[in-house]
């Protein structure tokens, strides 16, 4: 019997014990899932960043650590952290940021916000661009940035890709390291960014990278909020290098009502909903590397903790 120790907030019980105990079972493995038990008896620990599990010191037969969270940040530095940090790859995380991303970047292409705002009786023509005029360019090309690189090619704009290492990847002009990020930026119209929060990635959107883009550019983060220098930003929206930024991470969440991003006509702010972890599909994802890891096999997504995602 696996002693399997529920660490999230203790609302989310409800929604997870039913699609956790269905995938052990469905899996034939005996699990006792719950939110307490002696550290020294737990197994393996399912975390999200506002449970209670603070000190992992306890947990000393804990074999891994399995987050409900996609992003590790919050938790990869903690001292305490000797196990193994497996993050979420699932693929109704994944479907859901899709589709926010994709929402987001045809409302900006269309020019959607304009004829929403401007009921006014005049009879104004503004034609869009086709998508095939309008180079988007994704930061962050892991589970969620490649899928979303996917979906806005097929609906036909020309998309280039960057990240830390070189890939080929399909339909997607894909470049990497600092003097790919420079030809990623050079002229892209809308910019996506998923990446995961590191010291290498903070602030890369900044009054320097900001000027590189198109003029009245648009940018989507869905990622996180220390990837953007907000001064930088609000200072490239007033002068028009940044035409609209839809932003749903912030670097104090929730973000603070003060905020000038709240205030700003061109700053759509949404409280970090991009997408969501579902319990029925986290919970058999969670399962299944539970079980390759019994049945002796390597467990998958594993962070790696000098990298930090
Ligand atoms: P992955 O780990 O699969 O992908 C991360 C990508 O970022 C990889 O392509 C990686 O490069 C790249 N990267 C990391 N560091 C650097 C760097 N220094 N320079 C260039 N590229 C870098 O993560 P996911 O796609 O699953 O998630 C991305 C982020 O999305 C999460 O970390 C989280 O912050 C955010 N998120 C937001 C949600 C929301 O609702 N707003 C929901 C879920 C996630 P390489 O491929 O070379 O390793």
């Amino acid at each position: 019997m696996l002693n399997i120790l529920f660490s999230a907030q203790p609302e989310r019980w409800d929604e997870y014990k039913g699609p956790l105990n269905a995938a052990f079972a469905t899996a034939g493995l005996q699990a006792n899932i719950a939110r307490d038990h002696a550290p020294e008896a737990v197994d393996y620990i399912i975390f999200a960043p506002n449970g209670p599990v603070t000190d992992f010191s306890p947990y000393t037969k804990t074999k891994a650590v399995l987050s409900l969270w996609a992003g590790v940040e919050t938790v990869v530095d903690n001292p305490t952290l000797t196990q193994p940090l497996c993050r979420l790859v699932d693929p109704s995380l994944t479907a859901g940021m899709v589709e926010w991303v994709t929402g987001h970047t045809l409302r900006h292409h269309l020019g959607m916000d304009h004829h929403i705002r401007k009921q006014d009786g005049v009879w104004e023509e503004r034609f869009p661009p086709l998508a095939r005029k309008r180079p988007v360019t994704i930061l962050g090309t892991g589970a969620l940035g490649a899928a979303c690189g996917q979906a806005i090619h097929a609906l036909g704009f020309p998309v280039t890709g960057w990240s830390r290492t070189a890939k080929e990847l399909p339909n997607i002009r894909h470049l990497h390291g600092q003097d790919g990020l420079q030809a990623a930026l050079s002229g892209a119209e809308i910019v996506i960014l998923l990446l995961p929060q590191t010291p290498a990635t903070e602030n890369i959107l900044n009054a320097e990278t900001l000027a590189l883009l198109a003029p009245g550019a648009f940018i989507i983060n869905p990622g996180r909020g220390p990837l953007i220098d907000d001064d930088a930003l609000l200072a490239a929206l007033d002068s028009g290098q940044v035409g609209h930024a839809t932003l749903d991470v912030f670097r104090t969440e929730p973000l603070p009502a003060a905020h000038p991003y709240w205030a700003h006509p061109s700053v759509t702010v949404t409280p970090h909903i991009a997408s969501t972890t579902r319990p029925d599909t986290a919970a058999q994802i969670i399962c299944e590397n539970i079980s390759r890891a019994e049945a002796g096999q390597p467990l998958k997504h594993v962070v790696d903790r000098n990298r930090r995602y």
